[in-house]
């Protein structure tokens, strides 16, 4: 991050901290879902944070919020009560060095989590077209691999068989293929009951109603985005929205600990016909 930047956000950070505190006072924190995709020291990307940054992050984390499970995440949208400041934790794709550090530091520091999976690529031990279109084809989780995370602890959810932009895909065998096959996949492997999904990519550009439907239709407990927007208590808990989980450790904070400038110019994707119980987004008083 440009140091200017850096300095502006650290202003801005602890000027509206107070501000923030306040509506956790009121009972009505929203809960931040952080995803990430790889932790890894070598070759880095986008979508890689090394070792380092993430231990540094988690530490932050366990001091400052509590950590839940999607499904905590869920109950607290449903009842209302979000007495703190709350994160579940994510991830994305199926990266195999994610297995060296980050999820075994989860594991011994007992934090919940949820480790959604491209199907395909874990059983046909292929890389992910992004990283060979950018010339390192990074080495992707086993199926045993998966299947000892999900005896460990981490809830297995589905992110496509192909890692398909769910925007584009209009025939109704396709999303029956990502959507319920992906399931069909991991539940072969893991032996449990696969209860959540997330859309690739997950702008507002490559969401699918469609594909919301299907997973309602089908079972899944919920599905998730990535556009970067809060859960409200009170708010809608099948459309779970997720934050990027920022390498830089104060945009992390800064989006943990409830943003409001990010409150107002997120809005939720409507995917229902009928309409979905409005999100808070009154400004702390
Ligand atoms: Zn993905």
């Amino acid at each position: 991050m440009p140091f200017l930047r850096h300095i502006a956000l650290g202003a801005w950070y602890y000027a509206s901290l107070p501000w923030r505190r306040r509506l956790a006072r009121k009972n009505g924190a929203p809960i931040t879902i952080l995803f990430y995709h790889r932790v890894a020291d070598e070759h880095s990307n986008a979508w890689t944070i090394s070792n380092r940054q993430f231990e540094r992050q988690i530490q932050w984390l366990k001091q400052h919020v509590e950590l839940i499970s999607l499904e905590e995440t869920q109950r607290r949208i449903r009842t209302g009560d979000s007495p703190r400041p709350a994160v579940a934790l994510t991830f994305d794709d199926g990266y195999a060095e994610n297995c060296d550090h980050a999820l075994p530091l989860l594991v011994k520091e007992r934090i919940p989590c949820t480790y959604f999976v491209a199907s395909r690529f874990v059983m046909n031990q292929q890389p992910f077209p992004h990283d060979v279109l950018a010339g390192t084809p990074l080495p992707v989780n086993t199926p045993e691999q998966i299947r000892a995370l999900a005896r460990a602890g981490f809830e297995i959810g589905a992110h496509t068989r192909s890692h398909a932009d769910l925007g584009c895909v209009r025939d109704r065998r396709s999303l029956q293929d990502e959507v319920v096959g992906a399931r069909h996949d991991l539940e072969s492997i893991t032996g449990q009951r696969v209860r959540y999904f997330a859309f690739p990519f997950g702008l507002h550009r490559n969401l699918n109603a469609n594909a919301f439907r299907l997973a309602h239709e089908v079972g899944y407990e919920a599905v998730c985005s990535a556009y970067g927007g809060y859960n409200h208590p009170g708010g809608d808990p099948f459309h779970l929205q997720r934050f990027h989980a920022d390498p830089h450790l104060l945009r992390l904070k800064n989006w943990v600990l409830v943003d409001p400038r990010k409150e107002y110019r997120t809005s939720p994707f409507h995917y229902l016909p009928l309409p979905v119980k409005k999100a808070r987004t009154e400004p702390v008083t």
